[in-house]
Order: structure tokens, then sequence, then C-alpha cells
């Protein structure tokens, strides 16, 4: 699957700067739980925080594969930075493709500058896999919308000066889960508990608390009860992005695990001179290669917007990939891959977790049965 000649560039350019201004800081940033704001505005400065945003609202307008591209370039260098850009770029992409002209001037020309930073706020303690169990509460009284309840896991929680939140218009009805737009200075809402966590450290995840939080119903996005629809449209953009990451993470441990293995010497030659060592970077190496081309096929798929089971099989198959290969680059290493000295130790850690967000592997799984079904 041959790149334009735009896309080799851009996809030339942000390896570059990854190189140049994040690969020096990311164990830093893990260990100080601390996102790296001031790469954040860089990153909006070379115009990466209006990707998905149209051009005529200023934005970058990004193709599928160059989105894919991107995502898979920043989180070789740091998961945590790639993951925060990729859930700001799901909320700008519902303002875009749900909110109407004037939630689009009102808010896109400024999130391409990268401030205000979105969040995208689905999940609850209790409402993961199942969003339609969620309890978050937007009930109509004249013309606002008073939001109740706690959303949990909130990527970019802490940082986000708009939140596209999902909540029901009536709690006891599931059918009624709507989208909202909500400026996160809006009185009653407050930023909860921080997540200490193994992987992803520098990504900012909290829960997000609404009590009597008041907008204006115009900062209704969905049509009631056309909010899960809408997120789960989002969401297949949305698996395609974590599916490049994951390549991208595993790209980076199967680089670190095959330099390492042609320099370390045991028994008096390399160890990629064993053949143990050999054959478990050449799985590695074809795992990635496999992965990326799923993810570059869904992204191509993704163009015409039917794209489901190609992005869950992608997304299924890219974040095990990224498991398996940070798992075995460890392995390589040795002791060594196991201390904090090595950036092996932290691929491992973070590889996890897209395996799980956005949908984990098990659910991708029965998105993909779903398709096989008569
Ligand atoms: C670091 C981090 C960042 C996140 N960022 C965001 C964010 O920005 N916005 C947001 O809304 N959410 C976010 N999430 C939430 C994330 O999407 C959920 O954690 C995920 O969807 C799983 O939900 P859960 O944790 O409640 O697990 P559960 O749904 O309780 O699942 C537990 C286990 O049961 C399995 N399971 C559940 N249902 C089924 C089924 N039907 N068939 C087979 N197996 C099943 C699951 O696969 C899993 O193994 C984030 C989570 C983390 C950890």
């Amino acid at each position: 699957m041959k790149l334009t000649a735009e896309q080799e560039l851009i996809r030339d350019t942000i390896r570059e700067f990854v190189e140049a201004e994040v690969h020096d800081r990311v164990a830093e940033a893990d260990e100080n739980q601390q996102f790296p704001e001031d790469v954040w505005d860089e990153l909006a400065e070379l115009g990466f925080a209006g990707l998905t945003v149209p051009e005529e609202y200023g934005g970058f307008d990004a193709d599928e594969v160059t989105y894919s591209l991107i995502n898979e370039e920043i989180a070789r260098g740091h998961l945590s930075l790639a993951t925060a850009l990729s859930v700001h770029c799901l909320a700008t992409s519902c303002i875009s493709e749900f909110g109407d002209e004037d939630h689009r001037e009102e808010w896109l020309p400024a999130m391409n500058e990268g401030r205000p930073v979105g969040a995208f706020a689905l999940s609850e303690a209790h409402a993961g896999s199942d969003p339609g169990a969620m309890t978050t509460e937007a009930r109509l009284d004249g013309d606002e919308y008073v939001i109740n309840g706690k959303k949990q896991w909130i990527t970019n929680g802490a940082r986000a000066g708009v939140i596209v939140l999902f909540a029901k218009t009536d709690r006891d009805d599931r059918d009624t889960v709507t989208q909202f737009l909500v400026p996160a200075d809006t009185d009653g809402v407050e930023v909860g508990k921080k997540e200490d966590k193994l992987g992803l450290r520098a990504s900012d995840t909290t829960t997000l608390i609404f009590e009597d939080a008041r907008i204006p119903a115009s900062y209704r996005l969905t049509e009631v009860g056309r909010g899960l629809k809408a997120a789960f449209s989002i969401l297949t953009g949305g698996r395609i992005a974590i599916a490049s990451q994951a390549t991208g993470l595993a790209q980076a441990a199967l680089e670190d695990a095959i330099e390492y293995a042609n320099e370390r010497e045991q028994f008096g030659q390399p160890i990629i001179e064993h053949q143990a060592i050999a054959h478990k970077l050449a799985d590695m190496q074809t795992k990635v290669q496999a992965a990326r081309l799923l993810t570059r096929d869904a992204a191509r798929q993704n163009e015409e917007r039917v794209a489901p089971m190609a992005a869950s099989m992608a997304k299924y198959f890219a974040s095990e990939t990224a498991v398996d290969v940070a798992t075995e680059a460890v392995q390589v290493y040795g002791g060594y891959g196991y201390t904090k000295d090595f950036d092996v130790e932290r691929y491992y850690r973070d590889a996890k977790i897209t395996t799980i967000y956005e949908g984990t592997s098990e659910i991708q799984k029965e998105i993909i049965a779903r398709h096989l079904r008569d």
C-alpha cells in the first residue's frame, strides 16, 4: 500500500519532530506523570491539533491514512502524547460532524490552535464496555440542560477546556443517550481523582464530576437518543487511531530490540546470532508489518465511512501485537529490559492500555463476529 509523496512528507516531518523534540523527554514525563504541555503547543503550531477539522474552519483536514501515519509516528515516540492528541481529535470530530454552524465557528478555530483541549466523556465507573448503562443525566429545564453524574477514565480530564459529554436525558431510559458540549469552566463541573496508572503515565486520566451543571440547550450536539450511534461512528476512526498508535509503539520496541540484539554479546557472539533470539525478532518484525497493513487498510476503508469491522480487526490485532512485541523486547534485553534505564520497560507498561481503551479486545472480537453472523 504505497503512500503518496505528500503522505511521506508529512510522516517524515512528524518523525523528525518526535525525534528532535519528544524522544529525550519521555522518561521524565512518565516518571513525574506530567503531560508535556510545551510539546502539545508545538504540535498545535504544526497544525496537528486540527487534524480532523475541515479546512473551512482552519483545520488540517487530514485524510484517513495521513491521520493514521501521524498517530503511528507520535506513538513511536510517546504514547501518552499520541493518546491525548487522538482524544482531542475525537472531540473536534464530534463538533465537526454533529455540531451546527454556531458550534463549529465557536469552538473549532481555537481547538485547532490546541486550546481549549478537548475531552470525550463516555465511560463511567459502572458503564465501560456497556456505555448504555451510564447514569449521568442531562435533564431539560427551560432553555437549559442540568447535568448530574460522574464520568470516569477521562483522558485530558484536567487539561480539557471543552468536554464532549454523553448523558441520558432521562436516567431511567437507556434510549435517551445524547451528546452534549460542555465548557469545562461551567459552574458545577469539577475534576475528580487523577488515576495513578501502570503505563501511559504522562497522559492525564481523571474523573469528571457534574453537579447541577447548567448548559444552554443549544449545546446539545445530537438529537435526543442519538448519542450512542454518534459515539460508535466516531469511535470507528478512533479505533484506527489506536491501532496506528499500537503499531508505532510496537515499531519502537522492535527497533530497540534489533539494535540491542546486534550489540549485546553472550557466549562470544551478538545475541542475534542465537537462533532463538533471531527468530523472536523475525516474529516481531512480521507482526508489526501485519499490524501496519491491517491498520492502513482500515484507514483506506474509513475514507468511505464503511470500516467498523476493518477498524475492529486493526485495533484488536495491532494492540495485541503491541503487547506481544513489547514483552518480547524486554526478553531480548534480559535483566536490563526490566529496568528504567531502557525504553523497552516503558513500552511494556504502555502497550497494555491499547488492548483496553476505545473498546477492549474482547469487544473488538464481538464486533468482528457480529459481521460474520447471517
Ligand atoms: C488510561 C485510560 C484512558 C481512558 N480514556 C477514556 C476517555 O478519554 N473517555 C472515555 O469515555 N473512556 C476512557 N477510558 C475508558 C475505557 O474505554 C474503558 O476502560 C473500556 O471501554 C473498558 O471498560 P471497563 O474498564 O469498564 O471494563 P469492563 O467493561 O468492565 O470490562 C471488564 C472485562 O470484561 C470484558 N467484557 C465486558 N463486556 C463483555 C462482553 N460483552 N463480551 C466479552 N467480554 C466482555 C472486557 O473485555 C474486559 O476484559 C479510558 C480508560 C483508561 C484505562
